[in-house]
């Protein structure tokens, strides 16, 4: 059996490491927690309780249901922007399982293991399909893997890691993740609309006591995210066409056309699941998890459709560019 794979590694480089420090920002991730759920209760506080609230003991029917109908949707929306959050932080992204590799047997994942080591061999680096191992983990990964530096290890399908969530975001709490930007925009959008009059009173100074401020500085929170939610959400849905993550969108050089682009409806159902009435949660069934489990580590079909040909599994001859030049030094650690 060959030394581990980067086990070259220097004590130097180790200390060099600034991913390393990435950790801590799990510490702070924890403050950024508490500081999401107080603007929640805040824009919550402001609408609800303070704005359309008082409006129930009015003598008029039409303004006593039409401030029961704003506080139902409203906390209908609110709930469910917490439920996302709540979900993207709790989910597990999604983890390698242990020992997994990309190969028909062990003896086949040892013997290319070997090859790596000796530089005899190498893949084209532009195809995100091609066996790849972490140096970290010294583990092999799967194909749309990457290491994730906060939590030390692998994560499926990652996309990046989120300090608002304290979580890395992946294959299993994307969907989450978007659901709460949704929501979290569809809130902050219905908050400024449900706050305008009373901004409108406050300008005029017409709108007194001590609730004035509060509802000044929250509809400013409103209008400053619910902008950059859509931005944010507007750029997910791109990524989402084209079935591409953060991390490969930014990938310098990619394989065109990109393999994981099946049109935009099997696309979205790859991340939102088959099942219409899912959409909107942030949850799968039974069956779209070990679908999209399978999709990943390579041992079924993709959802909505079968694969072209068994990607995750590599048993010597395959359709993928792997390219054997024994001359040629292997290009990368970094597979
Ligand atoms: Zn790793």
């Amino acid at each position: 059996m060959s030394q581990p794979y980067g086990a070259s590694l220097s004590s130097t480089s180790k200390w060099l490491n600034i991913f390393q420090y990435c950790r801590f920002l799990r510490i702070l991730g924890h403050v950024m927690v508490l500081l999401v759920l107080a603007l929640v209760g805040l824009i919550y506080t402001a609408i609800v309780p303070l704005t359309f609230g008082p409006m129930l003991l009015s003598k008029n029917v039409f303004v006593v249901l039409g401030s029961a109908i704003v506080i139902m949707v409203f906390t209908a929306v609110t709930a469910m922007c917490i439920w996302s959050y709540l979900a993207t932080v709790a989910l597990d992204p999604g983890r390698v399982p242990p020992d997994w590799h990309p190969f028909t047997d062990d003896q086949h994942a040892r013997a290319e293991l070997e090859r790596l080591s000796y530089s005899s061999h190498y893949f084209d680096r532009r195809d995100p399909r091609r066996p790849r191992f972490c140096k970290r983990c010294q583990a092999w990964k799967p194909e749309r893997a990457h290491h994730c530096s906060v939590t030390g290890r692998c994560v499926l399908k990652m996309d990046h890691w989120c300090i608002w969530v304290v979580n890395c975001v992946g294959l299993l709490n994307y969907k989450a993740f978007l659901l709460f930007i949704f929501y979290a925009m569809l809130g902050c959008m219905l908050g400024l609309l449900l706050l305008l009059k009373s901004m409108i009173d406050f300008f005029n100074n017409k709108l007194r006591g001590p609730s004035a401020p509060l509802i000044f500085v929250v509809s400013i929170f409103c209008f400053a995210f619910a902008l950059s939610l859509a931005g944010f959400l507007a750029m997910h849905g791109q990524l989402i066409a084209a079935n591409c993550t953060t991390i490969e969108m930014y990938e310098k050089d990619r394989l065109h056309p990109w393999p994981y682009n099946k049109g935009f409806r099997r696309n979205f159902e790859e991340v939102f699941g088959r099942n219409k009435l899912r959409w909107l949660l942030p949850m799968y069934g039974k069956d779209e998890k070990r679908q999209l489990l399978e999709t990943c580590l390579g041992k079924g079909p993709a959802p909505g459709a079968g694969r072209p040909q068994a990607v995750g599994q590599w048993g010597g001859a395959t359709a993928l560019p792997l390219l054997s030049h024994p001359a040629t030094p292997f290009l990368s650690n970094s597979v």
